[in-house]
């Protein structure tokens, strides 16, 4: 049976984190995966999550199923953190969330429940966009198209290229989004590019799924999801996947959630149960620690505010540090415009250089980027800044 298979090509992250791992030299540096590190490049548990866990071991009295929306208090919760507790939808009863394993048990059930419903079947995403959307959505079944998004030369946004490809999509067809810190270009759109982007879905009767995975790790909590609300308000139906990766550092506890809206409430409901249905034929219901762990940090006010003020500094230590490396750039005269990298948002931005010098830093510097320059501000620290300029100076120029 198996011998038919063929042998997968090599993932370039897993790759390069493989590499990282065998690297001898004391000063190397891994800036590919998309994880948050702290000054001593540990990716360690926040406190909040400790904390919980800890209430958790001592309170917990069943390890019976949980049902395939998963914990009601959890999608409670986190449908207010995503819209804001008084959002029109959550209000007017049209979102119906589930508890997933991960964001990106989100966008694939979401996915599938879109691919069965969309009068196309397809679905527009960002050029670039992360890796994993397309196996995600096309495994769903979607057809994947792309409009345009970034500008490498000019380290901006392509928007009136961007609404040009949407104003020719056909109605029914589905864009995707990313709400905040887009991955991997961290270039995010403005409050007012998402209202004219809003105006556009609806002229053209466009489908909505907006991918918040890193609702926090921008500008804050609620300025990060300026987009996601807004089209939750001025839109009829739309799709929202969100993790808990990230903000709270739950990796590979497989935590986040779907929203699902509709124009009314019992339409929202009814989708509901289908969406529901999909989840029960596909993983049958999501792990239950992560959301567990989350449903009692925002449910208890003092762990909250802990989780809040670790976010915070992560979030700072991001933006102190894409300051502090522009700087350094600067200030070193290495060749070439890096000021983008001091506004954008997130953990990932391009450093703009050619792949033959992100493989020369690989090899001379030990310092590990994706080959497109996608590099994770977070793997660096204010000892580890220095080394990076120096290795960019003799590399770049
Ligand atoms: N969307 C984007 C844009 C991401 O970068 C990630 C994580 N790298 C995810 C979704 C999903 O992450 P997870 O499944 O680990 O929650």
């Amino acid at each position: 049976m198996y011998e038919k298979l063929q042998p997968v090509a090599e993932d370039p992250i897993l790759a390069l984190m493989a590499r990282y791992r065998c690297d001898t030299h004391p000063n190397k540096l891994d800036l590919g995966i998309g994880v948050y590190k702290d000054e001593q490049g540990k990716t360690p548990i926040m406190q909040a999550v400790s904390s919980a866990e800890r209430l958790l071991l001592a309170h917990e009295t069943s390890k019976s199923y949980i049902g395939p929306a998963g914990s009601e208090g959890f999608n409670r919760l986190m449908a207010q953190l995503v819209f804001g507790g008084d959002h029109t939808v959550i209000r007017e009863q049209r979102v119906v969330s589930a508890q997933t394993p991960g964001g990106c048990g989100a966008l694939r059930i979401g996915a599938e429940l879109l691919a069965s419903c969309s009068p196309t079947g397809r679905i527009w995403v960002s050029d670039p966009t992360w890796a994993n959307h397309r196996p995600l959505l096309a495994g769903a079944g979607l057809e994947i198209r792309e409009y345009p998004y970034y500008d490498a030369e000019q380290r901006t946004i392509r928007f009136s290229e961007m609404i040009d490809t949407l104003n020719r999509a056909e109605a029914g067809d589905i864009v995707l989004l990313h709400g905040c810190c887009h991955n991997p270009t961290g270039a995010d759109l403005e409050p007012a590019q998402w209202r004219a982007l809003a105006e556009l879905i609806e002229r053209r009767g466009l489908m909505p799924f907006v991918d918040i995975a890193y609702q926090g790790l921008g500008e804050g909590l609620d300025e990060d999801a300026y987009g996601v609300r807004y089209l939750a308000d001025y839109l009829p139906e739309m799709m929202v996947a969100t993790s808990c990766s990230k903000n709270f550092g739950l990796y590979r506890e497989r935590t986040g959630a779907l929203f699902l809206i509709g124009r009314t409430a019992s339409q929202t409901e009814r989708a509901g149960g289908q969406l529901f249905s999909r989840i029960r034929s596909h993983y049958s219901m999501p792990p239950a620690h992560g959301g567990a762990v989350v449903e009692t940090i925002l449910d208890d006010p003092r762990l909250n505010a802990l989780w809040m003020s670790e976010l915070n500094a992560m979030r700072e230590r991001i933006r102190y540090l894409r300051h502090q490396l522009v700087d350094r750039l600067e200030h070193a005269g290495v060749a070439g415009d890096f000021r983008h990298i001091r506004h954008q948002r997130g953990m990932f931005s391009f450093l703009g250089i050619a792949r033959e010098q992100v493989v020369a830093l690989r090899k001379q510097y030990s310092i590990y980027l994706v080959d497109s320059g996608r590099f994770n501000l977070a793997g660096l620290s204010n000892r580890s800044v220095d080394y990076f300029v120096d290795a960019l100076a003799q590399t770049v120029g």
